[in-house]
């Protein structure tokens, strides 16, 4: 039988009831029996709702644990969850609930406000709030707080399982600027959940971050991981992230054992000098994904943090939290020295291939390919993107992720990442597809012509999204920028923007991308 998300909390609940699972952002402290026991009230409420095995439960909450019992009570009821940005512009968050589909939405009372305000078609869906009891909404909430303590928290609701049921579909940046879904099963998130387990060697004693936010697929690592060893999770305050220095002071106070995130929080606290030498005493472990982390960043925190463990992951949602590993063994002695992305983790494989889907050689730079027990199902409702990403008519019809990563090969197998293929950057640890911005920027109708390319900026975490615009009278920035936040999160909201008298075609009419990148680049240069 297929281990499900809860399977450990419930088991925790059972042998250590009074241990902490949650340190929550206000401080508060949540129990493995407390939380067994909210999840299981959840699951209740979501059955009574009108859950049934299969669907849908959107989850629309700030990081803590009220959204972690969420997830948990969805699971329970047998369904999907499908996290949403708190965060997120009320029309992409209409996006998501549109394409995801969702019986029920849980929202906290802020987000259930733009939820319901968002659109027709989610006027069908039931919307409420597990955490208040009367808050203020623009039509009646469906459910709230007081629905949920009628019900019971002793035990949870007998489902039927099906093996392949999804865990979660996690919405991320789409090129054609509707988020694409990526589906993933409760076997996906445990093989590398137990694989972590294992390879870190987690305790009940752990006290790990939750620095990613619920929708990234990062924060599952944090999660289950930290359910599986019956270790407690921190989610990290929101305005403690902000501040380095609240952030250096908040890791040390809550004595973490592990921190794990993006490299743009790392960065950060290096930039501010706010890590001190032998700093963090009780860390164990200090593990990084999602982008490259700059090798003079890790040469900081190394040097300053001796008794810690250093761990590069990579691997894209597809593939379910990370698919490589690579433990930085000695301080680089050279700042311009790149970090390995490694060996697979058990389970999977990491293939190098040529557009004609040879082998490449060792050191030859092709495109990174990902074989194994980490690989989605595919992505929600879009059979032919599904296709073209998972290929199956590469290799004697085994089952490959194309990551749209560049990535070559050493003689000892360890693998070096180079970069993309394609319009997808990273800024600050943000998975972000320009095409995305792009169709949100053609949609704004004082512009003739518009487009988005990315360039490296020094000060910058990842790339610095650059707008270039034609429109027929001078217009200002500030004003396309609030016209987009209406549209993308303000993470995908470009740094820097040119108006143009007319856009740099090439010879097939296409707009000049690269044309476009020399421009801003310049641009930046004179700035300096
Ligand atoms: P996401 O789905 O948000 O995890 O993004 C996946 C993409 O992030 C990968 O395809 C890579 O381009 C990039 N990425 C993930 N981990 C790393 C890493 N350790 N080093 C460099 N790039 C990474």
């Amino acid at each position: 039988m297929t281990r499900r998300l809860f399977d450990d909390v419930d088991r925790w609940a059972r042998d250590a009831p009074g241990a902490t699972a949650i340190h929550d952002t206000d401080n508060t402290v949540v129990t493995y029996g407390e939380l067994g026991a909210w999840s299981n009230r959840v699951a209740h409420l979501l059955i009574e709702l009108g859950v049934v095995p299969g669907d849908r439960v959107a989850i629309s909450v700030p990081k803590g644990a009220a959204a972690i019992a969420a997830m948990l009570g969805a699971a329970k009821a047998g369904a999907a969850y499908v996290p949403i940005d708190p965060d997120s512009p009320l029309a992409r968050i209409a996006l998501v609930v549109e394409a995801a589909e969702p019986r029920v939405v849980i929202a906290d009372p802020t987000a259930v406000a733009t939820v319901m305000a968002a659109d027709q078609a989610i006027d069908e869906v039931v919307v409420g709030t597990i955490t208040q009891d009367a808050p203020t909404w623009p039509r009646p909430a469906a459910f709230t707080g007081a629905d949920l303590a009628r019900h019971d928290g002793a035990s949870r609701p007998s489902v039927r399982w099906a093996a392949d049921d999804l865990a979660h579909v996690l919405f991320t940046s789409g090129s054609t600027g509707v988020p694409k879904g990526v589906m993933i099963t409760n076997a996906n998130v445990f093989a590398f959940v137990d694989w972590a387990v294992e390879h870190f060697g987690y305790q009940p004693d752990d006290q790990l971050s939750g620095h990613s936010p619920l929708h990234f697929d990062l924060s599952t690592f944090d999660v289950f991981a930290a359910f599986a060893a019956g270790a407690t999770l921190h989610p990290v305050p929101k305005r403690v992230n902000v501040n380095p220095k609240d952030l250096a002071a908040w890791i040390r106070e809550r004595e973490l054992t592990q921190w794990f995130s993006v490299p743009s929080a790392l960065n950060h606290l290096v930039r501010y000098d706010d890590v001190l030498p032998g700093d963090f005493p009780s860390l164990r472990r200090l593990i990084w994904c999602g982008e490259v982390l700059p090798t003079p960043t890790l040469i900081s925190l190394m040097t300053a943090l001796p008794h810690a463990e250093f761990t590069n992951l990579y691997g894209p949602t597809e593939a379910t939290i990370a698919s490589s590993w690579y433990r930085v063994a000695d301080t680089p002695a050279d700042p311009t020295e790149s970090v390995p992305i490694g060996r697979p983790c058990s389970g999977e494989r990491l293939v190098v291939l040529r557009d004609d889907g040879s082998d490449a050689d060792d050191e030859e730079i092709a495109e990174l390919y990902i074989e194994g027990v980490g690989l989605s199902p595919g992505y929600w409702r879009d059979d032919d993107m599904t296709v073209q990403r998972f290929r199956t008519d590469l290799i004697d019809g085994r089952r490959l992720y194309r990551t749209g990563d560049l990535a070559w090969r050493r003689a000892d197998g360890v693998v070096m990442f180079v970069g993309r293929v394609d319009s997808q950057i990273k800024s600050r640890g943000h998975r972000i597809e320009l095409g995305e911005i792009e169709t949100a920027l053609s949609t704004v109708s004082i512009l003739n012509d518009s487009a988005v390319v990315a360039i490296d900026v020094d000060h910058l975490d990842g790339a610095a999204i650059c707008a270039a615009f034609t429109a027929d009278e001078p217009i200002k920035p500030a004003r396309l920028a609030k016209e987009l936040s209406q549209l993308i999160p303000r993470y995908m909201l470009p740094h820097r923007w040119i108006q143009l008298d007319a856009m740099p075609k090439n010879v097939n009419g296409k707009i000049d991308r690269p044309v476009l990148r020399t421009a801003f680049e310049a641009a930046e240069e004179g700035a300096r």
